[in-house]
């Protein structure tokens, strides 16, 4: 990732969980408010990025587009709704992977080829940009921004310019893409789904009551609207929705070879999203299960790390039989905000997030649950608030394996100079680092295992430094600067 022009808060330097890329929502409703219905799909995909957002609208004869940082809620009011008429729309949250935060960055992107118009919002991150871009610029092409996602547009424009139909400039586009995408493009006449062949994103299929199609990120942002879920876009697959909502499954990419992104089901999306059919809060309790199984502990409570440790931690108190309970209370207004805290705040730290019940912890025998290590900064201070709040004992328990190496595909899991367990040399040293009596992770095997799912059908990479999509050697460079030894945690 490039340098940031924005300040991140102190608040998210607070959390060294890695970030998700983006989330993405289009929809057909020519009798509808799109802009309106699109607000809330983002808003219900606020947890997808956090840096800017925008939402563009087709009507027939021209584009609306807004788009600017901040969170949904900032970008938006009822003013700049207004103006955003159409019948087609497509939006975009963002936390960049490719570019800086910089508004020239946010989503949807526009491009014109002729007297064609069309929009593209983008999940994930390509491997192949460098090379793209540089072939683009050979065929005249600028940029504007410095998004993969521009990359891509960009080809769509020039496949246009090669005579090709929407259709099959989308489709010779995309082709040449290579990494992790899940994208939405939209023109005056069409919405456009278009998912890599590999499938690391997420990104389904909805319907309205009145009948009207929608796509997003994940199924979260088709309950928040009163849609149905129809099924997933399928790995590879080319989608295109006109206004009379008949779907075109004529195109496709390459043949479909999934590797779904494991993270999504441990942490990136929401527990009320949906997987193969099942909540993403069931797969998480059943890696607290699993967890519990493997790393059994004599205890008196299992608390989790709020928000996102929690199915975890329940499952785990189910299957170890010990109480669950709530001990670290988040606030949850705190939200993203760019008010830089004093030095004495700052000193406060975690608390600005997490605030400790003391009658809980007190003199108590605590399992610490959280979904994932990466830093190791953040279970540190928490395990320190535990401590300071009088916990007998403190086990943390972790219900991903130790993340090792980093995500080439749309996640802010960046070099290993930044992961402890590739910096430490055994799990002693990390659970020395955090502060606990004991720590243990949940085994590769035993988070397959709690998917009931084949292990083939995932990309387990940041885990297990097996890529599905190879990664270009410059890459490789830029992120692998360790040498590519596994560490024993
Ligand atoms: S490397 Fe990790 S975070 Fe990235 S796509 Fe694979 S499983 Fe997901």
């Amino acid at each position: 990732m490039n340098s940031t022009h924005l300040l991140k808060s102190d608040n998210e330097k607070l959390c060294d969980k890695p970030k998700e890329a983006c989330g993405v929502f289009g929809i057909v409703a020519p009798t509808e408010d799109v802009a309106r219905l699109t607000f809330f799909g983002l808003y219900a995909l606020q947890h997808r990025g956090q840096e800017s957002c925008g939402i563009a609208t087709f009507d027939g004869l021209n584009v609306a587009i807004h788009k600017n940082l901040g969170l949904v809620s900032q970008v938006f009011d009822e003013n700049i709704l207004a103006k955003l008429k159409g019948d087609i729309a497509i939006g975009h949250t963002r936390y960049s992977t490719t570019g800086s935060t910089n508004v020239v960055n946010a989503q949807p992107i526009l491009v014109n080829y002729k007297d064609t118009k069309i929009v593209l919002a983008h999940n994930g991150n390509l491997v192949n940009t460098t090379d793209l871009r540089d072939f683009l610029i050979k065929q005249g092409f600028s940029f504007e921004s410095t998004t993969d996602s521009e990359v891509m547009a960009k080809l769509i424009v020039y496949e246009l310019g090669q005579g090709k139909d929407l259709k099959n400039a989308i489709q010779a586009a995309f082709m040449q893409c290579q990494g992790a995408f899940s994208v939405l493009v939209a023109t005056k006449d069409y919405l456009i789904a278009v998912r890599d062949s590999h499938g690391v994103r997420p990104l389904c299929l909805g319907i309205t009551s009145k009948g009207q199609y929608v796509i997003a990120s994940e199924s979260c942002a088709l309950d928040i609207i009163g849609a149905n879920f129809v099924r997933d876009i399928s790995p590879g697959e080319i989608l295109f929705i006109n206004k009379q909502q008949k779907l075109d499954l004529g195109l496709s990419l390459s043949e479909a070879k999934p590797h779904h992104c494991i993270f999504e089901l441990i942490y990136f999306s929401r527990p009320d999203s949906t997987f193969k059919g099942l909540s993403i809060y069931h797969f998480r309790k059943e890696l607290g299960r699993q967890l519990a199984r493997e790393t059994p502990i004599d205890a008196d409570y299992v608390i989790s790390v709020p928000d996102s440790g929690t199915p975890a931690a329940i499952g785990y108190a189910e299957e170890s039989k010990l109480p669950f309970g709530e001990a670290l209370i988040k606030n949850r207004y705190i939200g993203r905000t760019f008010i830089q805290p004093s030095q004495t705040l700052r000193e406060l730290g975690i608390r600005l997030k997490l605030n400790p019940l003391r009658d809980v912890i007190a003199g108590k025998r605590i399992v610490v649950i959280d979904d994932s290590i990466v830093r190791g900064n953040t279970s540190r201070k928490i395990v320190k608030l535990i401590k300071e709040s009088g916990a007998k004992e403190i086990h943390m328990r972790i219900s991903s394996p130790p993340v090792q190496w980093p995500c080439f595909y749309g996640i802010d899991i960046d070099s290993r100079e930044q992961l402890i367990a590739a910096n430490s040399k055994s799990l002693e040293d990390i659970t020395k680092f955090v502060g606990a009596d004991t720590l243990k992770y949940i085994s590769h095997e035993g988070m397959i295992k709690a998917t009931e799912l084949h292990r083939d059908l995932f990309c387990t990479a940041c885990f297990s430094g097996e890529y599905p999509i190879a990664i270009p050697n410059e890459l490789e460079g830029a992120k692998l600067r360790y040498e590519r030894t596994r560490q024993e945690v």
